[in-house]
């Protein structure tokens, strides 16, 4: 198997100092309590994006992490599930930033973003490195969005392809 190049690691860390910069205007810092938002990194995919972002963004978070499995290969099976799920006292009222690595279908998203809804969160604002809008199935949109790319498979800064790939600090297509 090949990687061809897709976005290089310059690239992928010049993006995400934009994207920190945004996200430090324009998110609402502290809930009406005071307190600071809560980052929701997805894994295992969005680990590193999240871990560059959440060092380089002009205010704390709180981390909290849940795993969501639908992939197998590199076809989704369109029912994503949130592995020990959201548990609402860690929400309820609080600003959470969602992390995720792509916006594929968007099954993903619309679930994660049901149950932060049901665990009463305040402000739910969605952050993902790459956007596929031609795959899209759920409508919807993130609010940050590092790159918009095709519909082509890609790996590497923390996507895999049945767990290889993940560490390559660029993202790259894989040829067969
Ligand atoms: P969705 O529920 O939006 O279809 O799927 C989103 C999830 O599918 C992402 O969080 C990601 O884990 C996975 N995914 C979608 N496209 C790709 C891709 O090109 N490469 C990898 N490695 N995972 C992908
Ligand atoms: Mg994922």
């Amino acid at each position: 198997m090949k990687i061809e190049k897709l976005l290089t690691e310059a690239q992928i860390q010049a993006r995400v100092e934009e994207m920190a910069q945004e996200i430090s205007r324009d998110f609402p810092q502290t809930n009406k309590a005071g307190k600071p938002p809560v980052a929701l990194i997805l894994a295992n995919g969005a680990i590193f994006f999240a871990a560059d972002l959440l060092r380089k963004l002009r205010f704390e978070t709180e981390i909290q992490v849940v795993r969501v499995a639908s992939y197998a290969g590199t076809q989704s099976n369109g029912a994503p599930e949130i592995v020990g799920g959201i548990s609402p006292e860690k929400f309820r009222g609080r600003n959470v930033l969602v992390i995720d690595d792509v916006l594929d279908t968007g099954h993903t998203l619309a679930k994660v973003r049901e149950h932060l809804c049901a665990a009463g969160a305040e402000d739910v604002r969605i952050c993902v490195l790459l956007d596929k809008p031609s795959r899209r199935v759920v409508p919807g949109q993130a609010d940050y969005v590092g790159f918009s790319i095709d519909d082509v498979f890609v790996v590497g800064y923390g996507l895999d392809l049945d767990d290889a790939w993940r560490t390559l600090p660029y993202v790259g297509i894989v040829k067969e």
